[in-house]
């Protein structure tokens, strides 16, 4: 569906005066972001999620609180707004088919079915004619028996429903993945080659209904226990020719899904000398999300539009233009491990620092590994982003980077 510009404020002041109203399905730290984004250039915003205290559901206009496929739920949220996005993945697809009848919808149904399945997204992958680390299928005891050698070690990962690490097996060896596999349920995963890292990094891109397509810069992304905890945002952060590649491969990949909205393409950086990067070549991709990331934080603090602006602007089918950063930026990820014992980090000590931003997600409760809020740090060169990140990582007892 191609769609109708959907100006922000009020229309029909003489008469009518309605306000036009965004829609987000899920209630996240993401939705929260688009929320507030959406808030500022005048739309009214309607969250659909179940859970009755979320962080989007929080700060919305309105929020409905269902099941993603409750249809009553779904009709609301229709009846409220001019359009509609989602948060996350795993956003039930026939959610997304009801609403894109109806509502300009994006990214679509097809797109998120596509992203939120391990294997639909390598073939996808494969047929834009990206490289990914070499994978097998594994949906049945023969797959899993005819796994070929040169895949191990590598990682068992759920087709469906993973994010932060969560749903992936680290195996050495055949009898691990069969155990593995076993502990998983038998549900469909594919095994990936474990692959020898230099780095990892995200390309997002924001893709309009006419093709228009803008771009961020890559991010250089740490991760640990499987979980993002640092992105350093700035120009020397990667090899020039790694990251035009990296930009044109997430361009192919979203005009290939014909995709509308902000998508992230998370990269691997095989390492130098390595057997892998004389197969593969030096960049692989590791996977797609269709929607804003955490990895993007940072364009809020950092940049003259922000990832989330840009997802309003397609929804609504206002211009794309190309994103400026202005600041050398690092963010770190605050996770609820960080709340020892219920007691508030020291954030009074933290702003203390030139060029922090801190971003709470209004969370209630803090559990190890919750994404609870992030730090962004923004400065005139990258070493003094640098510096004081890792100042404030001292201060709240994150390891430095
Ligand atoms: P997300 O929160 O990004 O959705 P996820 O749970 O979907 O994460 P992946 O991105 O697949 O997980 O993997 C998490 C991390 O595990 C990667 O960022 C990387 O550090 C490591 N990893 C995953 N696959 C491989 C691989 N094939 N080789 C080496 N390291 C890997
Ligand atoms: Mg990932």
């Amino acid at each position: 569906m191609s769609a109708p510009v959907l100006l922000p404020g009020a229309t029909g002041l003489n008469g009518s005066g309605q306000q036009t109203t965004l829609g987000v399905m899920g209630g996240g730290q993401l939705g929260r972001m688009f929320v507030q984004a959406a808030q500022a250039m005048g739309y009214f915003t309607v969250v659909l999620d179940p859970d009755v205290i979320s962080p989007a559901g929080l700060v919305s206009h309105y929020h409905i609180k269902t099941d993603y496929l409750d249809e009553q739920g779904l009709t609301q949220l229709l009846q409220r707004c001019a359009a509609v996005t989602t948060e996350f993945e795993n956003v039930p697809a026939g959610a997304l088919v009801t609403l894109g009848a109806a509502r300009p919808t994006a990214p679509s149904a097809d797109a998120v079915a596509i992203a939120q399945d391990r294997i639909k997204e390598k073939a996808h992958l494969a047929r834009s004619g990206v490289p990914v680390a070499p994978y097998a299928v594994i949906e049945s005891a023969a797959q899993l028996a005819a796994v070929a050698d040169d895949l191990l070690p590598g990682i068992l990962k759920t087709a469906r429903l993973g994010y932060d690490g969560k749903g992936q097996v680290r195996c050495a060896n055949r009898a691990e993945l069969a155990a593995a596999w076993n502990d998983l349920k038998g549900v469909p995963c594919v095994l990936e080659q474990m692959l020898p890292l230099a780095a990892e990094c995200s390309v997002i891109v924001a893709r309009g209904w006419d093709g228009a397509c803008v771009n961020f810069a890559p991010q250089l992304n740490l991760h640990r226990e499987g979980i993002l905890a640092v992105t350093e945002a700035y120009e020397e952060n990667m090899p020039l020719a790694l990251a035009e590649k990296a930009v044109a491969a997430t361009k192919k990949i979203a005009k290939e899904l014909n995709y509308v909205g902000v998508l992230c393409v998370e990269f691997f950086v095989l390492q130098e000398g390595s057997p892998e990067r004389a197969k593969l070549g030096g960049l692989v991709v590791n996977e797609m999300a269709p929607r804003p990331h955490n990895s993007g934080h940072y364009t809020l603090d950092a940049c003259d539009v922000s990832q989330f602006e840009l997802q309003v602007r397609t929804l609504a089918g206002l211009p794309l233009t190309q994103p400026r950063q202005h600041s050398a930026s690092v963010m770190l990820n605050l996770l609820g491990d960080l709340w020892v014992d219920g007691a508030t980090p020291a954030w009074d000590k933290v702003l203390a620092l030139p060029g922090m931003h801190l971003h709470l997600y209004g969370k209630l409760k803090a559990s190890k590994g919750r994404k609870m809020g992030h730090l962004t740090v923004t400065a005139a060169t990258p070493g003094q982003a640098r510096t004081t990140a890792l100042d404030a990582a001292k201060i709240l007892g994150i390891a430095p980077f």
